[in-house]
């Protein structure tokens, strides 16, 4: 075996185990970085001589970002909003409306992105898919350094023609200035199947043309409901919200029917949730090439069940984890829901790093550019400091004691974990 050049005199970390995820765990390596880019990744033994690193810690760990593929970060206020026993989620949506436009002013929401993006950073992210209504969470992400994708939200239940002027501009704001930035790109938000009809989600991908689409699918049974003519929450929701009641467009077995029938999924789409759906919906969304944002503890909190990982398991359709808005779930740490993954779908432990890297990566349509430690990828990098541990380096990775120590994203630091007493 060659031994690996090192040039450009790059930076190196070290770590007790480096986890590539696309490779196995190697112990006592490094990741030497230049240019915000991953150089090389190997053994400590095999770096030539002369090179200075730092000597690898005690019980660290070192793997590529974590990837966050469904969050909505104007929503991290401090505490969730619980959702009462039998209390239908058209309800538990009206009071999320509620929260958000008693506290909508730019200062407010820039305030709760930050919030929610410096979470993000101190526990690993460094890489999500946002669903925004306006600027804020943009210009926080820019701010501190993060990468990812920020959709523009969109309702438009009616039939009617849409005010495609109206989502342009709207679309147009968000995107000045970020036509070509390296790290943020734009997105469309078309918010589910019940809230845009198919003619409006249409005609304003067509005239936004975005990077992506990240939509929500077949989250609750009243979904379904709806979208074949039968009585359902829904048309109570619009008209609470909206103060009319809609209809969709024709009557689908499912949402995944009616958006597919409507050909309105590609390999630029992510779907949060996806409880509900059926062998010819998961056919459907593999030959349509989308991406799944699974979000099993906001599922288990709002609809007492999330999707089940073994029906998707013999289909090739990237599956990522997202943590989704904190007025559902009560942190933005993708470790928290993947062992909440882990724990429901029996998953390993080397399963849930993969679902929260490079996994994510492929959902998003990134996988080229990060999500494992592979040169040529963007050096997305989080140094993790465990307890003593005997167990599988991704078991200690994915215990609730392990912390992220330092962040880079594109080999910049991004956050390191304030020294205590005696380190
Ligand atoms: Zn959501």
């Amino acid at each position: 075996m060659s031994r690996p050049t090192v040039t450009e005199s790059p930076s190196i970390l070290t770590a007790r185990w480096v986890l590539p995820v696309s490779a196995e765990p190697i112990q006592n390596g490094y990741v030497a970085v230049g240019n915000g880019k991953i150089k090389t990744v190997g053994r400590l033994a095999d770096l030539p001589a002369g090179h200075a690193y730092p000597p690898p810690e005690e019980d660290t760990l070192l793997t590529p970002g974590l990837v966050n593929c469904h969050t909505h970060l104007e929503q991290s206020f401090a505490e969730p909003i619980g959702k009462l026993e039998g209390e239908p989620f058209t309800e538990w949506l009206c009071k999320v409306v509620q929260t958000l436009k008693a506290s909508s002013s730019a200062g407010e929401k820039t305030a709760r992105c930050q919030a929610g993006a410096q979470e993000l950073l101190e526990t690993g992210a460094t890489c999500v898919n946002d669903i925004a209504s306006g600027k804020e969470s943009l210009l926080t992400l820019d701010a501190q350094g993060l990468r990812g994708v920020v959709s523009l939200e969109v309702f438009h239940p009616g039939n009617e023609p849409v005010r495609i002027e109206h989502w342009l501009a709207a679309y147009r704001d968000l995107q000045e200035g970020y036509t070509d930035h390296a790290r943020l790109r734009i997105g469309l938000s078309p918010h589910s199947a019940y809230n845009v009809s198919p003619a409006a989600w249409r005609a304003i991908v067509e005239a936004c043309k975005p990077a992506l689409m990240h939509s929500h699918l077949a989250e609750f049974e009243d979904e379904t409901r709806y979208l074949q003519g039968k009585a359902s929450c829904i048309k109570d929701l619009h008209q609470r919200i909206l103060g009319q009641r809609f209809y969709p467009a024709c009557h689908a077995p499912s949402p995944t029917a009616y958006l597919h029938g409507h050909q309105l999924l590609n390999a630029r789409t992510v779907l949060a949730h996806a409880i509900h759906t059926t062998a010819a919906d998961r056919e459907c969304l593999q030959a349509a090439g989308v991406g799944i944002a699974h979000c099993p503890r906001s599922n288990l909190a709002l609809h007492g069940q999330t999707l089940r990982a073994c029906d998707w398991q013999d289909f090739d359709i990237p599956m990522g984890l997202g943590t989704d808005g904190r007025l559902s779930t009560s942190d933005l740490d993708l470790r928290a829901e993947a062992r909440c993954a882990m724990q429901q779908h029996g998953w390993s432990a080397a399963q849930a790093l993969k679902a929260m890297t490079l996994d994510g990566a492929r959902v998003m349509g990134m996988a080229e550019a990060i999500g494992s430690l592979t040169p040529g990828k963007w050096a997305d990098l989080v140094l993790w400091k465990a307890q003593p541990f005997a167990s599988s380096p991704e078991s200690a990775l994915l215990s609730a004691s392990t912390q992220a120590q330092q962040v880079l994203i594109a080999g910049q630091n991004r956050y390191k974990r304030a020294c205590h007493a005696g380190c």
